[in-house]
């Protein structure tokens, strides 16, 4: 097989002058893997700036609720700022320390990846521009707030759509321009290869502590664990502690928006819209158009709304070793729903993915076996969408109490 590739898919379709960035970059990235004093640093940094490990979680009230199975849930929400994210950028942060570059770019279209770029590149004293489609800059404010307050330029793209797919081209424009100084930071396991690699080998962290603490608290694997997937990072971190175990069945969920037959979704798996194609570095299925032109893709869940998928995910697929299935919006706000007053958890959007398909398998599982979601981030950061979706009215009195503030100057 060639390197890079998986089965089908994957490889590293970049331009002829970064040839030598990625050389230098697989070359520090297998010096790290074959190095455990590396593995070493990095799990200790997590574990002093991101609470790892983070707790595998009995729900008790959903488990009796919904019968059958019991249900565990990885807490990836309490990485520090609030997802799985942490873990990819924090190990990209100790590689760019490696490569003694100092500076880091990134694209990011809901703004989390941004978020915790900026995060890593503060901790590690880094320059750092986020680039960023202008509508998405208007749509993401908050996630702008904090990425400007923690030192990052924030460039707004004006070219094109103005969403996430301008933000890819302009990031490489600036990685081209710039690359003996600058590391681009990947924000999913997608991508030019060695991101996908390098990626998931960050992201298998939670696999790691999830198998050892599903053992330690029921006593066997899991039948089944839930994921859900956007590019495929948390997804492919937690999948990692039972690749090898074929008992244990696993389950991407993808993002079934407004329903297939609307066309408004991002199922690229789980569906039958996509088609294989290469775009952005690497060769996957993508929900395009006959002419090879991206569509447009829709979710409730901004980190889920993606035209690609892992090239990893897609040849798991492919051989039958990872099952996926789509969650529609308004069942995803159920399945918060049901959560929040069960459990006093509150998931991401994206999280509750997960959620809806494992709430959907539970009850047909006997009692003794155990299922695990993956909780791939908190739903703090959705409050917007959230109370916009449950139509609270005291939460549309308060925005608008807010914004006459503001217009009156008073605030
Ligand atoms: C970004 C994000 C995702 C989607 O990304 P993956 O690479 O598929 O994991 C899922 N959940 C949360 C909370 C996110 O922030």
């Amino acid at each position: 097989m060639k390197p890079g590739y998986y089965g089908n898919w994957g490889g590293a379709f970049v331009p002829e002058v970064l040839h030598e960035t990625f050389r230098q970059l697989n070359q520090v990235f297998a010096a790290a893997k074959a190095d455990p004093s590396f593995w070493r640093q990095y799990v200790e940094l997590m574990g002093s700036y991101s609470c790892r490990p983070t707790p595998l979680t009995y729900a008790e009230n959903l488990s009796r609720r919904l019968g059958g199975a019991q249900i565990f849930i990885k807490r990836e929400d309490l990485n520090h700022t609030g997802a799985h994210k942490a873990n990819n950028v924090m190990g990209q942060g100790l590689l760019v320390q490696r490569m003694g570059k100092s500076r880091v770019i990134a694209e990011t279209g809901a703004g989390q990846h941004g978020v915790a770029t900026a995060t890593m590149a503060a901790k590690f004293g880094l320059a750092c521009t986020i680039y960023m489609g202008e509508e998405d800059v208007q749509r993401q404010r908050p996630n702008v707030f904090w990425m400007e307050k923690l030192g990052a330029t924030v460039v707004p793209v004006t070219s094109g759509s103005r969403t996430l797919k301008d933000a890819i081209n302009e990031a490489f424009r600036d990685w081209v321009a710039n690359m003996d100084t600058t590391h681009y930071v990947m924000g999913t396991v997608c991508g030019p290869h060695p991101f996908p690699e390098m990626v998931a080998w960050f992201q298998k962290i939670i696999g790691d502590e999830v198998r050892e603490q599903i053992l330690a608290v029921h006593g066997s694997l899991p039948a089944r664990v839930y994921a859900c997937v956007g590019g495929g990072s948390n997804a492919m971190g937690i999948f990692q502690g039972f690749l090898a175990d074929r008992e244990v069945e696993l389950v991407g969920v993808e993002a079934g928006g407004k329903g297939l037959a609307s066309g408004q979704h991002a199922t690229r798996l789980s569906g039958s819209d996509a088609s294989p194609g290469v775009a952005q570095g690497y060769k996957t299925m993508f929900l395009q158009d006959d002419d090879g032109q991206m569509r447009d893709t829709h979710s409730v869940a901004a980190g889920l709304d993606y035209i690609g998928v892992s090239p990893i995910l897609a040849n798991l697929w492919e051989l039958g070793r990872v099952r996926f299935a789509a969650a529609t919006d308004a069942e995803v706000m159920e399945a918060l729903e049901l959560t929040i007053r069960s459990e006093g958890i509150i998931p991401a959007l994206e999280s509750a993915h997960a959620f809806v398909q494992a709430f959907k398998e539970a009850g047909s599982l006997p009692r003794e076996a155990a299922i695990i979601v993956n909780q791939s981030g908190r739903g703090d950061k959705d409050i917007f969408t959230i109370a916009h979706a449950f139509n609270d009215p005291s939460w549309q009195e308060f925005i608008r109490a807010k914004g006459e503030e503001y217009a009156r100057g008073t605030k």
